[in-house]
């Protein structure tokens, strides 16, 4: 039996004050039903991390090294001495801003579970993509390429956000939203068998929103969400939370 997840991707919003947004969050769900995880940008993770209060604390991208020359960039242990135990890797922002590629995010997500954080691996196909049929062949490709061998459900979740629905306001049908994770889940089955497959979290990631939160989580294979502006205000994220529940 899969645990919920509802991860929230603050992304380059937030200073100290936002933390007490995340305070409110512990507060209103201190012995929640479902794990939450908040992935704050990484100037907040380590007094986030305090703030959590059993909520999990996650970080945004790391590289792949473990240290060197890499200015501006965080490896994974230095994430975990801030106090996460999650990164969210490959997420459409990057592959599109950092042109980060499928093998990239896979080498990340290696050198993420190496040092016992959950890789929570972003993939998703662009509006032109669902638009010319080719949604199932992106997510296959991209699932395929950006998840490590050793994936497990301990040490991976996977979040299938459309980037046509990331921050627009747009959602898939929930029909749309079924035959991917239905796909997604059938994929992991072939790769790794049905225990493994089975104990592999899938986020359903692109404007979610406390009015649509319920009918989402009720679809086939959807194990939670990966929320991005409503987890920002503790109001908006909690009652996604308790629709989780
Ligand atoms: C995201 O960035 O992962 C995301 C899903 O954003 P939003 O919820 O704002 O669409």
């Amino acid at each position: 039996m899969r645990r919920k997840l509802a991860a929230g991707n603050w992304k380059m919003n937030g200073t100290g004050a936002a933390l007490a947004e995340l305070a409110a969050l512990a507060e209103s769900h201190s012995a929640p039903a479902a794990d939450i995880l908040v992935c704050p940008p990484a100037t907040l993770l380590s007094r986030a991390a305090e703030a959590a209060r059993g909520i999990a604390i996650g970080g945004q991208d790391c590289h792949a090294k473990a240290s060197g020359a890499h200015t501006g960039d965080l490896s994974a242990a230095m994430l975990k001495d801030a106090g996460a135990s999650a990164v969210i890797l490959g997420h459409s922002e990057r592959r599109a801003d950092h042109g980060e590629t499928d093998a990239q995010v896979c080498a990340k997500a290696e050198a993420a579970m190496a040092e016992g954080l959950t890789a929570v691996i972003c993939i998703g196909e662009t509006l032109a993509e669902r638009e010319t049929g080719n949604t199932l062949k992106v997510a296959g490709t991209q699932l395929a390429g950006s998840v490590p061998a050793n994936a497990t459900g301990a040490n991976t979740v996977i979040a299938y956000e459309p980037v046509w629905a990331i921050g627009t306001g747009k959602v898939p049908t929930l029909e749309q939203i079924a035959e991917v994770h239905d796909f997604l889940r059938a994929e992991l089955t072939a790769r790794f068998g049905a225990g493994t497959a089975d104990s592999i979290r899938l986020l359903y990631g692109g404007s979610v929103k406390p009015s649509n939160a319920a009918e989402i989580f009720a679809v086939s294979n959807v194990d939670g969400a990966l929320v991005g502006g409503a987890s920002l205000k503790a109001a908006d994220f909690s009652p996604i939370i308790t629709a989780l529940e």
